[in-house]
């Protein structure tokens, strides 16, 4: 099974793009778990993984409905955090529990703070989500600016040929 991890966007962003097309990564107990081994995160339940991942598309996709703050709000609660002393004047947050939906919840809330507004990839069969670093960027990775691309090319062949 190959998932849509592009290996290159925060976790939160990666996780929304477990529904990718009419494919859900995350629609049954075994696939779920096949994608959070692969992010080397722990495992999750995959209907409350579901139940949250769609709070996170609506809400990095839109503007967040309450439905949406609900339940990140309800999932972050599971993620309480200290803040520790690293050494002089350092510190860092970190979780107190192993609360895989928790922290990503809590990611995802960072992401909306932060006005992190993800795009969709350009490449109509494709749709994945990814945070543009650069103004220009339009595909969440080279394959689907290559594969638009080549389809550009072989369409203009065809019509020089008609
Ligand atoms: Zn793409």
């Amino acid at each position: 099974m190959e998932y849509p991890i592009l290996g290159t966007e925060p976790l939160p962003v990666e996780f929304a793009n477990t529904l990718y097309g009419d494919f859900d990564c995350l629609g049954t107990p075994a696939l779920a778990a096949g994608w959070f081994a692969e992010m080397g995160l722990g495992v999750a339940d995959a209907g409350r993984a579901r139940e949250l991942r769609d709070a996170v598309r609506q809400a990095l996709s839109h503007e967040a409905d309450a439905g949406a703050v609900d339940v990140l709000n309800a999932f972050a609660a599971e993620a309480p955090s200290v803040l520790r002393l690293e050494g002089d004047r350092k510190a860092r947050w970190v979780s107190t529990t192993d609360s895989v939906l928790g922290r990503i919840a809590t990611c995802a809330i960072e992401l909306l703070v932060d006005g992190v507004v993800p795009r969709r990839c350009g490449a109509p069969d494709c749709g994945l989500m990814f945070v543009a670093q650069h103004a220009r960027r339009r595909f969440c990775h080279p394959t689907c600016s290559g594969r638009v691309r080549q389809a550009r090319y072989y369409r203009r062949q065809l019509e020089e040929q008609a």
